[in-house]
């Protein structure tokens, strides 16, 4: 009962407070605010992609803020890897990193100077203070914690006993900052509150302060932390909507709080927390190594760890369409409510919707992801995948035209996912067999076949027009008056020509061969498989 009546006015007002944040007229501005810390995972595309959909779909902006305050996490080649990435996925940031804008600069490291202003506003209104415990004076309350069981935390129940400027004579403090004395600035977290919040995709969510720590917000190398500097900049740069993954939903009452504390409520964003993508078989959330030991890749690009030497497969790298690759992520956690699985972008943009995006985390499925590149591939014109096809087939020395290239993708297509199937499937065209799958010789080539082969032989010779319908035209005439049986006649063929009884339709083989050489290795078969 009494919780019930508890929740009920605070359910009403927030929902309140939700209906007049969407009313307001506001340009729609979302950022996508990735941190450099190395390669972009693919659920950090999916929020990007979510985010350019969102500004798409409603006539907003799509911003690049890189947010870069962690100099021990900064890895140089980061930056571009996501301009790389996201350029490679075709999600062409508005505003921004790469892009410029009015409300710049968008690297978080070049607006370093103005966030200490805000750190001190907070301290001067009461919402935070200075923090003068050394790191290891911190670190011996962790052990000393540590030891009776417990978790040290910088919170409203162990501050009173700390070195800062909620317990110390003002003078003091002055005193400590006159002489430079390194501090950090911490927020001071509400003691007992309750946090009402409403996500777009979650719904209202709650958090109670008192399980909450005091955040730092600035930092004694004089950077802000990440905290402050992303409510300082979304606020400064207008964000109106924050679409960003799970993780960062038990930051949330604090990001609120500090809206509260500057006195910004009122052009607060709206938030969106995205699902997790979880690995194949479910079991807590994909990571950067599931990706090299199940064998697929977990990254858009190629991405080679200056500093460990190690290398991580690339979507790109790895014969990936960047559509096929994005269409992908647009439904790992988003549904369109409908059958349709295949979508451009622009359909995607017309069809997204946040209210259309789970809750549930979602299964990364590396074989659907095949699928879809195999759909994009049948789509893909003869000329553009022959184009595609020509440095495979050239890295190994083979020469072809154009036209034999084309003629191959148009066959080879329906059965591939990836360019480089269609070659490893029509090796046989470029190198006649020199050995004969020995199960299927077993199995159809009979003492009858050489003399069957040899008039077949003679057939093709007449042939001046050595085009598929015509020839299988020619040779279902020989076989109907031979009264031969199809099988008969077509194993043995494919079998000498191929190398085994597999491939495409014999007949548009042999036209691409062309005659000299499908003669050529129906002779080189007799002289084989002689029994
Ligand atoms: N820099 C954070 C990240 O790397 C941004 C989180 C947010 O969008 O607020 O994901």
């Amino acid at each position: 009962g009494g919780s019930r009546k508890s929740r009920n006015p605070i359910r009403k007002k927030s929902i309140q407070n939700h209906i007049r944040q969407s009313i307001m007229p506001r340009d729609i501005r979302v950022r996508f605010a990735p941190s450099p810390t190395g390669a972009l995972h693919l659920g950090g595309v999916r929020t990007a992609l979510y985010n350019y959909l969102f500004a798409k779909k409603t006539g907003g902006k799509f911003l690049l803020r890189i947010e870069d305050t962690d100099r021990t996490r900064y890895v140089p080649e980061a930056e571009n890897y996501i301009l790389e990435a996201l350029e490679w996925c075709g999600l062409k940031v508005d505003e921004g990193v790469g892009a410029g804008g009015e409300y710049g600069p968008y690297r978080q490291s070049e607006r370093k100077d103005l966030y200490r202003k805000y750190a001190l506003q907070l301290v001067a209104s009461g919402h935070a203070y200075y923090c003068f415990d050394t790191n290891e004076e911190l670190d011996a309350y962790r052990k000393d914690f540590e030891s009776r069981g417990d978790t040290f935390i910088y919170n409203v129940s162990t501050r009173k006993g700390l070195k800062n400027s909620l317990q110390m004579p003002p003078e003091e403090v002055d005193e400590l900052l006159a002489r430079n004395r390194p501090y950090t600035i911490r927020f001071k977290m509400p003691e007992d509150e309750t946090v009402n919040i409403y996500d777009l995709i979650r719904g209202e969510v709650s958090f109670r302060t008192s399980i909450l720590d005091d955040k730092v917000l600035f930092k004694s190398d004089g950077m802000p932390t990440y905290h402050l500097a992303n409510i300082v900049d979304d606020h400064l740069m207008k964000i109106s909507h924050v679409i960003r993954g799970e993780e960062w939903l038990p930051s949330l009452p604090l990001h609120v709080l500090l809206y509260k504390a500057f006195g910004w409520e009122n052009t607060m964003p709206e938030f969106a927390h995205l699902p997790l993508i979880l690995k194949p078989a479910g079991n807590g959330k994909l990571s950067k190594r599931d990706g090299n030991k199940m064998g697929f890749p977990v990254f858009p690009l190629e991405f080679k760890d200056e500093t460990s030497g190690e290398i991580w497969k690339g979507y790109r790298e790895d014969g990936y369409f960047p559509e096929a690759f994005v269409n992908m992520l647009a439904l790992l956690g988003w549904n369109p409510g409908t059958e349709q699985e295949i979508f451009s972008m622009d359909e995607l943009i017309r069809a997204f919707s946040i209210e259309r995006v789970g809750k549930a985390g979602s299964r990364f499925n590396p074989e659907k992801t095949k699928w879809f590149n195999h759909k994009y591939l049948v789509e893909k014109s003869d000329t553009e995948l022959a184009k595609l096809l020509r440095p495979i087939v050239e890295k190994d020395g083979i020469e072809t035209t154009d036209a034999e290239l084309e003629k191959i993708c148009g066959l080879m297509k329906n059965r591939a996912s990836f360019v480089s199937d269609i070659y490893e499937e029509s090796l046989f065209f470029f190198k006649a067999p020199e050995t004969y799958a020995e199960k299927d010789v077993k199995k159809h080539w009979k003492p009858e076949s050489p003399d069957i082969l040899k008039e077949l032989a003679k057939i093709l010779e007449s042939e001046e027009d050595f085009r598929a319908p015509v020839l299988e035209n020619a040779v279902s005439k020989w076989i109907n008056s031979r009264e031969l049986g199809f099988g008969k006649v077509m194993n043995p063929l494919r079998i000498v020509i191929v190398g085994a009884a597999k491939g495409p339709h014999v007949f548009d083989i042999l036209e691409i061969l062309g005659k000299k050489e499908s003669l050529e290795r129906i002779g080189n078969g007799l002289e084989r498989l002689k029994l």
